[in-house]
């Protein structure tokens, strides 16, 4: 592909006098040390995905605080690229230097001393014929650093070290390929000197997988299948296989798309997994068996990959309920005991907390409007499936949270000092009605969830909208997405489009009977919110309107202060009480990615990419439909904002 450089670097930091004093605090190549003490550290750096190994996203830095922030402004800024997807990654900050990756798995470095684009390195994905694998959006999560090299996966299915002064490949491997549906989003993480990483694709016929490889030559170390086989030697998997049918359709899906977090002491690594495919019972043949380890969290050992523990969110999933959001550790005192916790708000609507040493059930709380479950066991933590949220081809159900979740891949925080996590999320009015596609038939090379969005019929034919993110992202399924005008314009002409197809195409089949509106559980609540939770009491402490499961996310810092990305603002919020400090537009349209929070010669900035860029076709790789009323695309940008900033958008 073609990349068009503009004129779009402007330098705003100088060089201060501290600097030489201040780099020699700070390692000169990344390691283990370095990332393990990330949160004793300054903060001046923002050397992994998380922040730290427990992905608690939590910044040591205070000179912006709540008492200031309201002076925050553009420092600089720097066009990332076309565009053509949402901006998801997570930058990462070393030495003045951010990294960051964006669509088309293209990595760049901006020296953030002089503005100048330092490298910039193109994997050359051959996007034609990769773009129907992807399910939902070219977008990257983000990169890793470790041991001078950038570690940057390719949306294809390639994983390269990449020499972090120059952006020159040091050496490459092969996760997956595209060829068996496979794709690369997220963002790998680094423990013990080994690269994790997982696949997505879950919704195609694939074997879900994470895998390990040594960061310093790329050479894989171990892999762990998510869903198992006859042949499978590891006791997690044999002890799994009993939960599936005989035959498994397609691969099984359970796809690892988004966390993995990481305990150093333990030397566990956690990740979650996605929905098992096709989505309903009825195609995929699976009733009455849960599915291991399809929607859990699941703990492996860094060293070898082996099975440890697991805890099932949604046994026997029909809902599309993904169970790799955010997983974030905390030691936290429950009923007087100290303990080792790690918390994940799932697409489902509750927020958990489990014991990480063994995976125990500790307690969950609804945080969003939740139909599909009457509750959960106290002490297993099962979830008790409302029956009547069961569908089939004669009968559809509507269910919330629909497939976009309550919570999808918009990072949490969570601040030590106050014991608080911060959680971006959205609770929607009504959620999605399903119904199982009769007559459905396989299909080897493409997306296969069995279901008539909407019940079946005309009226119900929603188009999927492809470009959320993980998940199902569709508009009915997420109604506090950020949307460009131009995604949401490229949107409306789709479902007109749709709708002129289902107009002039043979009558549908029967509709299938809605089945009354089922039980809700959790708060009375609308729309997107951000929220502050207890997790020693196990109680909400705040929560304010306007928030986002998809996009943006937050960062919680010692200034006493989350800030939040959404809807094409940033905000702050006090943390301890949620009054709002800080709203500032950020001029661009387009989907935001995470916050992130560092500090160079001193002085300290918060940074985010924002934007679309050119309109994203649609899943399947059809052109989108020409919009000529839609505004010119504004290509996506990295932005970096300090206090009292007075930069210009170009
Ligand atoms: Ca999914």
């Amino acid at each position: 592909m073609s990349f068009r450089r503009t004129s779009i670097l402007i330098p705003v930091l100088a060089f201060a006098a501290g600097t030489v004093y201040l780099q020699a605090q700070r390692p000169a190549r990344v390691d283990d040390v370095a990332l393990r003490n990330a949160a004793q550290s300054k903060g001046e750096d923002w050397l992994s995905y998380g922040f730290t190994p427990q992905e608690t996203r939590y910044s040591p830095l205070d000179q912006i605080n709540a008492a200031n922030v309201s002076r925050l402004g553009l420092a600089s800024s720097y066009e990332v690229g076309p565009g053509g997807g949402g901006q998801e990654a997570t930058p990462l900050v070393h030495n003045g230097v951010i990294y960051s990756t964006t669509q088309w798995s293209v990595v760049f470095a901006v020296d953030l001393r002089t503005g100048k684009e330092k490298w910039r390195w193109d994997p050359e994905v051959n996007q034609t014929a990769v773009r129907s694998k992807i399910c939902c959006g070219v977008v990257q999560r983000g990169i890793a650093i470790y041991d001078g090299k950038i570690i940057a996966p390719s949306i294809d299915g390639r994983l390269f070290g990449l020499d972090q002064e120059t952006g020159k490949p040091v050496w490459e491997t092969r996760v997956a390929y595209t060829q068996e549906n496979y794709t690369l989003t997220m963002a790998p993480r680094i423990a013990k000197g080994k690269v994790i990483i997982g696949v997505a694709g879950a919704e195609y016929p694939v074997r879900g997988f994470i895998a390990a490889f040594d960061a310093k030559t790329g050479v894989q170390s171990w892999k762990f299948y998510t869903v198992p086989s006859p042949t499978d030697k590891d006791p997690g998997l044999v002890k799994a296989l009993a939960t599936w049918p005989k035959n498994i359709v397609g691969g099984g899906g359970a796809t690892v798309w988004d966390a993995i977090s990481y305990d150093p002491e333990l030397e566990l690594v956690y990740f979650g997994t996605g929905n098992a495919g096709p989505w309903s019972e009825d195609t995929r043949v699976s009733k009455g068996f849960d599915l291991l380890y399809a929607a859990s969290i699941v703990a492996v050992d860094v060293n070898t990959g082996l099975y440890k523990w697991h805890y099932q969110n949604v046994p026997g999933d029909e809902w599309d309920y993904d169970s790799v959001q955010h997983l974030l550790q905390a030691d936290v005192t429950i009923k007087g005991v100290k303990r080792k916790v790690i918390m994940q708000a799932n697409k489902n609507g509750f927020l958990y907390t489990l014991d990480r040493t063994n995976g125990k059930f500790i307690r969950a709380i609804p945080f969003a409007k939740i139909n599909w479950a009457l509750g959960l066991d106290e002490v297993t933590g099962r979830p008790i499936i409302n029956p009547q949220a069961k569908y089939s081809e004669t009968e559809s159900v509507n269910i919330t949270p629909g497939p976009g979740g309550a919570h999808n891949w918009s990072p949490m925080s969570f601040n030590p000092n106050l014991g608080l996590l911060f959680l971006s999320g959205q609770s929607a009015a009504t959620g999605m009605t399903y119904a199982v596609q009769p007559n459905f038939t396989y299909n080897p090379q493409g997306q296969n969830m069995g279901i008539v969005f909407g019940g079946r019929g005309a009226a119900a034919a929603k188009p999927v909208a492809g470009a959320a993110g993980g998940g199902r992202g569709g508009a009915a399924a997420a109604p506090a997405e950020n949307v460009s005008p131009e995604v949401a314009a490229a949107r409306a002409a789709a479902a007109a489009a749709a709708a002129t197809a289902a107009a002039n195409a043979p009558p549908p089949p029967a509709p299938a009977k809605l089945r009354e509106p089922l039980n809700v559980i959790g708060p009375d609540v609308t729309g997107g919110f951000l929220m502050a939770y207890d997790p020693a009491s196990g109680t909400e402490r705040w929560r304010v309107p306007g928030g986002s499961a998809i996009g943006g996310g937050t960062v919680a810092t010692a200034g006493g202060i989350v800030f939040q990305a959404t809807g094409g603002t940033l905000y702050a919020y006090s943390a301890d009480k949620g009054t709002k400090l800080l709203e500032l537009k950020t001029g661009m349209p387009g989907q935001m990615a995470p916050p992130i929070t560092f500090m160079v010669d001193g002085k300290q900035y918060v940074a985010l990419q924002v934007g679309n860029g050119a309109n994203p076709p649609p899943p399947g790789g059809a052109a989108a439909p020409a919009n000529p009323t839609a505004p010119p695309a504004v290509k996506p940008r990295l932005l970096v904002y300090a206090l009292d900033g007075t930069a210009k958008l170009p």
